[in-house]
């Protein structure tokens, strides 16, 4: 049994990881930069251990001081939220090396999944549908390369197997510039990521982003809870979410979520995890597998009911899922909103201190944040400041009292982007269920 754990996150998700803990009854560290030090999970947690500087490369992402942190407390685990050092495969190993848990999956699974040629391959021979591709590595011969374009059909895309975060990534409408875009790409992917490797994948016109939750135990146990959609991106990051999806068919969630528990099953997989797809024209295509907890993840526990992250820690600590495929079922229809401290017309950072906060309530309503009157917000990483999420019977009822949240909640001295949250309820589409992934650039005008 794990008793006590090092939080080596900030911001929301460290205070989320904390209160799961508390449910367990595990002591918690709050790791921190010199930035960090009012945050409330510090405040609240039973020890803390001021670990570097602000910026995050000599703190959070600090390798050395992380491990340090755990062995002077005398922690057992190391929780590592999203972000940061969280898709580290060569640090959960140093992790396990240095005698502690690591709460995600095995490293090899994470270093599998992080190379995205690898896990595309792993996934097609576990039967779960991939993007039409290159099936691998694009080598050096042009003429191949051109053949090989010309099969899938163009347009297409050029991703950098160790990309992320939406970067490392081109799209050829024609023949014409696929040799020279091969060319940048891999430049660009050995500068950001220290690996040349690029692969080619049908450039799909109006997908919808489309995931599944799943978790699984060291016991061979795997079960997926559904999926979410969260096509509301700007610059392919994800600005709302919501679970279920619109329009996906009880029949369909549990075909695909069936089968990403069994490539789950295959894999050895530990923990929670998240395949995500391209939805379009009634069919998915996987494009990656994240080996963490994600920032949406409390749509799917306001649907389910389950606690992903107090799932997490005890399949960490060797014990099975507390809970069989057949006790998931989904109840009603949750959205997110991310509040991020930013401009809502130019989306620049906003930091600096919050004279007034005040969260919502009432029935539904779950807001997960770090902030609170007089915080202050630190230049130093991202703006995201909270997660709103609305839970009701029906899609229109969970719409009706985010609107409704989202006319009480106050934060002040700083700029949010609360105001564009409120367009997007009152956006007809989204209403209506099912826009892709551009619609918000479009509606913005970008
Ligand atoms: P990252 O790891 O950088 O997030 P992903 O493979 O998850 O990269 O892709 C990020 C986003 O890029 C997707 O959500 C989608 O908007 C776009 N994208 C990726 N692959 C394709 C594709 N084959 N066709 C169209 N858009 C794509």
């Amino acid at each position: 049994m794990i008793k006590k754990i090092v939080i080596a996150n900030r911001g929301e998700i460290a205070l989320r990881i904390q209160r799961a803990c508390r449910m367990l009854g595990i002591r918690t560290v709050a790791l921190h930069s010199e930035a960090d030090r009012d945050t409330k999970c510090v405040r609240l947690a039973d020890e803390s251990v001021c670990i570097g500087p602000a910026q995050a490369a000599l703190s959070y992402l600090h390798v050395p001081a992380v491990i340090s942190a755990a062995e002077v407390t005398d922690a057992e685990a190391i929780h590592p939220g999203y972000g940061f050092l969280a898709e580290n495969a060569d640090f959960a190993e140093r992790v396990e090396q240095s005698g502690f848990v690591f709460i995600g999956p095995k490293p090899d699974t994470i270093r599998l999944m992080g190379d995205k040629v690898s896990a595309i391959r792993v996934m097609k021979a576990a039967g779960i549908p991939c993007v039409p591709g290159s099936d691998g590595p694009l080598g050096d011969d042009d003429a191949e390369n051109l053949r090989v374009a010309q099969d899938i059909g163009y347009p297409i895309i050029i991703k950098a197997s160790g990309g992320g975060g939406g970067k490392g990534m081109r799209m050829v409408r024609n023949e014409a510039t696929l040799l020279n875009s091969i060319s940048l790409t891999r430049a660009e992917a050995a500068a950001a990521f220290n690996n040349s490797v690029v692969y080619m994948e049908k450039f799909l016109e109006r997908p919808r982003h489309v995931e599944f939750q799943v978790l699984a135990d060291e016991h061979g146990n795997a079960i997926h809870l559904g999926e979410r959609d969260c096509s509301i991106q700007r610059r392919h990051q994800k600005v709302i979410e919501e679970a279920p999806a619109p329009g996906i068919t009880e029949v369909q969630r549990a075909e695909i979520g069936e089968r990403c528990a069994q490539a789950c099953r295959e894999i050895g997989y530990r923990g929670a995890g998240t395949f995500e797809f391209l939805y379009q024209d009634g069919e998915f295509f996987f494009i990656e597998m994240n080996t963490r907890i994600q920032v949406e993840h409390p749509v799917t526990e306001m649907i389910t009911g389950v606690d992903l992250v107090a799932e997490q820690i005890r399949v960490a600590g060797g014990e099975t899922l507390s809970c069989a495929q057949s006790d998931i079922r989904i109840n009603g229809h949750a959205i997110e909103c991310r509040i991020n401290a930013e401009d809502p017309q130019t989306f620049a950072p906003s930091p600096g201190p919050i004279t007034q906060y005040h969260q919502p309530g009432g029935p539904g309503i779950r807001m997960d944040s770090h902030a609170y009157n007089g915080y202050v917000v630190p230049p130093y990483y991202d703006s995201l400041i909270g997660k709103l999420i609305a839970h009701a019977k029906t899609r229109g009822d969970a719409m009706a009292r985010m609107r409704n949240a989202l006319t009480e909640v106050v934060i002040e001295g700083i700029k949010t982007n609360i105001p564009l949250h409120r367009d997007i309820m009152d956006d007809a589409a989204f209403q209506r269920g099912g826009v892709d992934i551009h619609h918000l650039e479009k509606k913005l005008g970008l």
